[in-house]
Protein backbone atom coordinates (compact mmCIF):
# COMPACT_ATOMS: atom_id res chain seq x y z
CA UNK A 1 0.00 0.00 0.00
CA UNK A 2 1.47 3.53 -0.61
CA UNK A 3 1.86 5.68 2.18
CA UNK A 4 0.73 8.46 0.22
CA UNK A 5 -2.84 7.25 -0.08
CA UNK A 6 -5.06 9.82 1.85
CA UNK A 7 -8.13 8.18 3.65
CA UNK A 8 -11.38 9.56 2.26
CA UNK A 9 -13.86 10.00 5.09
CA UNK A 10 -16.41 8.16 3.08
CA UNK A 11 -20.89 8.07 3.54
CA UNK A 12 -23.56 6.44 2.50
CA UNK A 13 -26.32 8.02 0.45
CA UNK A 14 -29.92 7.59 2.14
CA UNK A 15 -31.59 7.65 -1.40
CA UNK A 16 -29.41 5.44 -3.27
CA UNK A 17 -27.14 3.53 -0.35
CA UNK A 18 -24.33 4.09 -2.32
CA UNK A 19 -20.68 5.20 -0.29
CA UNK A 20 -19.21 8.35 -1.77
CA UNK A 21 -16.70 10.53 -0.01
CA UNK A 22 -18.19 13.15 1.96
CA UNK A 23 -17.68 16.34 -0.05
CA UNK A 24 -19.97 14.57 -2.62
CA UNK A 25 -22.72 14.52 -0.34
CA UNK A 26 -25.32 17.04 0.65
CA UNK A 27 -25.54 16.44 4.82
CA UNK A 28 -28.63 16.89 5.89
CA UNK A 29 -29.23 18.18 10.01
CA UNK A 30 -32.26 18.75 11.96
CA UNK A 31 -33.12 21.94 13.93
CA UNK A 32 -36.18 21.21 15.82
CA UNK A 33 -37.02 18.11 14.51
CA UNK A 34 -37.01 19.85 10.97
CA UNK A 35 -34.36 18.60 8.43
CA UNK A 36 -32.15 21.41 7.09
CA UNK A 37 -29.31 20.93 5.08
CA UNK A 38 -26.20 21.67 6.71
CA UNK A 39 -24.20 23.45 3.82
CA UNK A 40 -20.95 24.06 6.08
CA UNK A 41 -20.98 20.32 7.69
CA UNK A 42 -20.62 21.64 10.85
CA UNK A 43 -24.49 21.25 12.50
CA UNK A 44 -24.51 19.65 15.99
CA UNK A 45 -26.37 16.17 16.13
CA UNK A 46 -26.54 13.33 13.97
CA UNK A 47 -25.99 13.81 9.92
CA UNK A 48 -27.70 11.89 7.11
CA UNK A 49 -25.91 12.45 3.85
CA UNK A 50 -27.43 12.53 0.63
CA UNK A 51 -25.63 12.78 -3.07
CA UNK A 52 -25.35 15.93 -4.60
CA UNK A 53 -27.34 14.53 -7.37
CA UNK A 54 -30.54 15.58 -8.77
CA UNK A 55 -31.88 12.10 -8.78
CA UNK A 56 -31.34 11.28 -5.04
CA UNK A 57 -31.82 15.07 -3.86
CA UNK A 58 -35.27 14.61 -5.42
CA UNK A 59 -35.94 11.48 -4.08
CA UNK A 60 -35.92 12.42 -0.33
CA UNK A 61 -39.32 13.49 -1.41
CA UNK A 62 -40.54 10.03 -1.11
CA UNK A 63 -37.92 8.94 1.00
CA UNK A 64 -39.61 7.10 4.35
CA UNK A 65 -36.93 6.76 6.47
CA UNK A 66 -36.26 10.10 7.70
CA UNK A 67 -37.40 9.74 11.09
CA UNK A 68 -34.86 6.68 11.40
CA UNK A 69 -31.70 7.74 9.78
CA UNK A 70 -32.39 10.51 12.50
CA UNK A 71 -33.42 8.28 15.52
CA UNK A 72 -36.08 10.80 16.22
CA UNK A 73 -39.87 10.11 15.77
CA UNK A 74 -41.00 13.46 14.66
CA UNK A 75 -39.01 14.90 11.88
CA UNK A 76 -40.11 16.79 8.45
CA UNK A 77 -38.89 18.36 5.65
CA UNK A 78 -38.44 22.44 5.29
CA UNK A 79 -40.52 23.64 3.75
CA UNK A 80 -38.15 24.39 0.38
CA UNK A 81 -35.33 21.97 1.40
CA UNK A 82 -35.13 20.09 -1.87
CA UNK A 83 -35.48 23.18 -4.12
CA UNK A 84 -33.36 24.35 -2.69
CA UNK A 85 -30.71 21.74 -2.52
CA UNK A 86 -31.47 21.31 -6.35
CA UNK A 87 -30.32 24.91 -6.08
CA UNK A 88 -26.94 24.38 -4.94
CA UNK A 89 -25.98 21.41 -7.47
ZN1 LIG B 1 -27.40 8.91 -3.78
Amino acid sequence: MKSSTKHVPERTCLVCKRRRPKKELFRLATVNNEVVCDISYRLPGRGAYVCKDKQCVSGLRIFKGLSGAFRKTDVKMGENLIENMIGEL
